[in-house]
C-alpha cells in the first residue's frame, strides 16, 4: 500500500480563505491526500494567499524564498502551488518572481485542482485564473465527518463570492469577482451536512455577505434574513452569525432578524472605514457617516445586548487632521468591543492608487498608533463590563492547563473554564469572573440561561 501523501496548506488573510483552504484540503483528500502541519514533510504545499493590502501580498514572496531555500536543502521534489488573491492578481509574476512555483491557481478555480497538478506533475508550470462559468462549488467535494470534527464545532459556510461596490482602495472587486450568490438549497445542505457531522455554530461567510440575494427553493431570490430564519429551524444549530456587511446592505429584514432570531448572535461586524463623509465619499463607500450611526441606532434597538467591531483604515489619499479627528470621534461615540485597523495601502489598479495627495507614511503611523489606543481602551472596557455577565459560551478546544477547556463567548471573546461539566461542541453557561488582555475566565452558572439551547447535544462524537 502506498504512504498517504501530505499536504500543507498555509491560509493568509480572511476568513473566505480559511474556508476555500478548507474545501481545497476536502478536494485534494480525494486524491489521497492528508493533511500535515508540517510544510517540510509535505508532498505538496498550497499558500492561499491575500492581496489586500501590500505586505500581505509581499509575505507571499518571502514565504516562498523560505520554501525554496528548504526544498535545495532537503533535496525534497516537494511541489508548491499558490492560490487566493495574489494568484489571481499576479498569476504571471508570481512564475516569473519565484522558479519554485509549480501551480499558479485562482479563487474560482479551486476544483481543477487534481488536473493542474497532473499537469505539473508532467513537468508543466501551470496557471489557472479563469472565472470559470461553471460553479466551483458544484465540483468541490463535502468535508468528510474526521475532517470538520478536526476543524471543530464552528464552521463557516460560504454563501456569496465577490463584490460590486468598488470601493476606490480596494482590490476585492478585481481578484474576487463580481458579486454571485449561491442557490439556497446548496447552503442548506452544506449546513445539514456539517450539523450532522456535530457542527453547532455557522458563520456564513461572503465578501459582501448581506448583499446575499441568491434563488430559494420557489424560484424567488431570497435575501440573507431570510435564508438565517430558514437555518434557524434547523435542528442543532446553535449559534448563527455572518460576516462581513457592508452599511448599505444591512435591510429591515436583516435587522428585524437580530431581534427575533435567538440563534442569531448579538454581535455584528460592521466596517466603517472612516468617520469622515468627506473620506467617505472619496474611498466611494456610498454610506455616510449618519446613515452608519442611525443604523446602530436601529440595530441596538432590535437588540439591546448587540455589540459592534469595524474596520478602519487611516491615511486614505487627501485625509486631513480634521477627518482624522472624525474618526476617533466616530469610535468614541460608538464604542466598539473590537476592531481592526490598518493604514492605507496603495493598491495597483485601483483609483485612489491615482491620488496624488498621497499622505505620509509617518503620518499614517502616527494616526493608526492614535486610533489603535482608542480602540484597545474601547474593547478593554466592553471586556471589563463583562464581568459578572452570564452568558452562553461553546467550546471549542482544550486550555493550556489540564482540564481545562477554552468556549468563545456570543461576542468572540476567548473564555476558559476549569473542569467544565461539559465537552467540546457543547454549549454551557458561564458567569464571568476574570477579564484579561486576550481571553476571559468564567465558572459554570448554576442555571442555564436557555434550556432550549443549551441542551446537552450530540457533541462532535470522537
Ligand atoms: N467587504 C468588507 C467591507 O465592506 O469593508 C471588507 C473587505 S476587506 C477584505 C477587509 C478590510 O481590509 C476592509 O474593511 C478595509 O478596512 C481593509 N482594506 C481593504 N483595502 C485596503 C487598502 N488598500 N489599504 C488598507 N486597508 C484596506
Ligand atoms: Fe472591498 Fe468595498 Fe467591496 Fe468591501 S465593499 S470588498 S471594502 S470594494
Amino acid at each position: 500500500m502506498h504512504e498517504p501523501r501530505k499536504l500543507y496548506v498555509k491560509s493568509f488573510g480572511c476568513q473566505m480563505n480559511v474556508y476555500d483552504s478548507h474545501r481545497m484540503a476536502d478536494t485534494l483528500a480525494r486524491e489521497g491526500f492528508v493533511e500535515t502541519q508540517d510544510p517540510a514533510e509535505a508532498d505538496l504545499v498550497i499558500l492561499n494567499t491575500c492581496h489586500i493590502r501590500e505586505k500581505a501580498a509581499e509575505k507571499v514572496y518571502s514565504e516562498l524564498g523560505r520554501l525554496r531555500k528548504q526544498k535545495q536543502e532537503a533535496g525534497s521534489d516537494t511541489m508548491i502551488a499558490v492560490a487566493g488573491c495574489v494568484a489571481q492578481a499576479e498569476g504571471a509574476e508570481i512564475m516569473r518572481r519565484a522558479a519554485v512555483v509549480d501551480v499558479v491557481v485562482g479563487p474560482q478555480s479551486y476544483h481543477r485542482l487534481p488536473e493542474l497538478l497532473a499537469e505539473a506533475k508532467a513537468g508543466k508550470r501551470v496557471v489557472d485564473t479563469e472565472f470559470p462559468a461553471e460553479d466551483k462549488f458544484d465540483h468541490l467535494p463535502a468535508p468528510t465527518r474526521a475532517a470538520t470534527r478536526s476543524r471543530g464545532p464552528a464552521a463557516f459556510v460560504t454563501v456569496q463570492e465577490g463584490c460590486d461596490k468598488f470601493c476606490t482602495f480596494c482590490v476585492v472587486p478585481y481578484t474576487r469577482g463580481a458579486e454571485v450568490s449561491r442557490p439556497v438549497t446548496k447552503i442548506l445542505d452544506e449546513a445539514a451536512r456539517l450539523l450532522d457531522q456535530g457542527v453547532r455554530e455557522i458563520t456564513l461567510i461572503g465578501q459582501n455577505v448581506n448583499a446575499f440575494h441568491g434563488e430559494g427553493p420557489d424560484g424567488k431570490v431570497w435575501s440573507l434574513a431570510r435564508l438565517m430564519e430558514r437555518l434557524a429551524e434547523m435542528k442543532g444549530l446553535a449559534r448563527l452569525r455572518y460576516t462581513t456587511s457592508h452599511p448599505r446592505d444591512m435591510g429591515e429584514d436583516l435587522i428585524a432578524a437580530h431581534r427575533d432570531l435567538p440563534q442569531l448572535m448579538p454581535y455584528l461586524h460592521l466596517p466603517v472605514q472612516s468617520g469622515s463623509d468627506r473620506i467617505l465619499a472619496a474611498m466611494n463607500r456610498k454610506h455616510g457617516r449618519d446613515l452608519f450611526l442611525s443604523l446602530i441606532e436601529k440595530m441596538r434597538d432590535a437588540r439591546p445586548d448587540l455589540a459592534l467591531s469595524s474596520d478602519f483604515i487611516v491615511g486614505f489619499p487627501g485625509e486631513t487632521d480634521r477627518d482624522f479627528e472624525d474618526t476617533l470621534d466616530l469610535v468614541r461615540e460608538v464604542g466598539f468591543a473590537s476592531a481592526y485597523s490598518f493604514k492605507y495601502s496603495s493598491r495597483p489598479g485601483t483609483p485612489a492608487a491615482e491620488h496624488d495627495a498621497q499622505v505620509a507614511e509617518e503620518v499614517k503611523t502616527e494616526r493608526l498608533a492614535e486610533l489603535q489606543k482608542l480602540l484597545e481602551a474601547s474593547k478593554a472596557a466592553f471586556d471589563a463590563a463583562c464581568r459578572g455577565r452570564t452568558f452562553d459560551i461553546l467550546l471549542e478546544k482544550p486550555g493550556r492547563q489540564p482540564g481545562q477547556l477554552i468556549g468563545r463567548s456570543p461576542y468572540l471573546q476567548s473564555v476558559v473554564v476549569n473542569d467544565p461539566p461539559a465537552g467540546i461542541g457543547e454549549l454551557l453557561t458561564v458567569t464571568i469572573t476574570d477579564v484579561g488582555p486576550n481571553s476571559l475566565a468564567g465558572v459554570p452558572a448554576e442555571t442555564p440561561l436557555s434550556p432550549a439551547l443549551s441542551r446537552p447535544l450530540a457533541a462532535m462524537e470522537a
